[in-house]
């Protein structure tokens, strides 16, 4: 069952699908549940499926109670019964490892407007709480993302209105300006 796991990860690259297409073979978790893309991810991830049961490799976060990896020196790894080849474990693993690296950095990069540029007063960046406020994680300062994103707008459209109608007309006319000086002098050059 965990090569037929890969099998068909392997072939739909898709957590979902592959939880999907267990679920209508008929498979359930030891549990008896239907499978999801979270257990199916944890199978795909567990190394005991290519023979190393892996103990001591992790530790609860600074911040929060986040799990994270302990320094690879004091995994303890043991052997067990190898159920899949360790080449068919780590091209499945390549591509959790793609995926994930591409979704995180998609997330970044794009769900909030103004993320990485709103600053405390104290300086530091606030980052974005529960979806509606930013906040400064050491004074605990905040301001709701409608209000923020709503001054930066007005300020933007502020800009783009006294570029329009001062400068750019400014410049335009002195621009003007001197190219009919030019072509008046031009003009009598030739008269001339
Ligand atoms: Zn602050």
């Amino acid at each position: 069952m965990r090569k037929l796991i890969c099998e068909i990860f392997l072939r739909t690259r898709r957590k979902k699908t592959t939880a999907d297409e267990l679920n209508k073979l008929g498979y359930r978790t030891r549990k008896g549940a239907l499978f999801s893309d979270t257990t199916v991810t944890r199978l795909l991830r567990d190394t005991t499926a290519k023979g190393e049961r892996m103990a001591n490799y992790t530790k609860t976060g600074d911040e929060g109670k986040r799990t994270v990896l302990k320094q690879k020196s004091e995994w303890v790894i043991t052997k067990c019964p190898r159920i899949i080849s360790e080449q068919m474990w780590n091209k499945v693993n390549y591509i959790l490892d793609e995926q994930e690296s591409r979704s995180s950095y998609a997330g970044r990069k794009s769900r909030y407007l103004l993320s990485g540029f709103v600053k405390c007063s104290c300086l530091k960046k606030m980052y974005v709480k529960r979806t509606k406020i930013y906040q400064c994680k050491d004074c605990r300062v905040k301001i709701a993302i409608s209000d923020i994103e709503g001054m930066f707008w007005g300020f933007l459209s502020d800009c783009l209105s006294n570029i329009e109608l001062s400068k750019i007309n400014e410049n335009s006319n002195s621009l003007l300006g001197k190219k009919q000086t030019l072509l008046e002098e031009t003009k009598s050059e030739k008269a001339a």
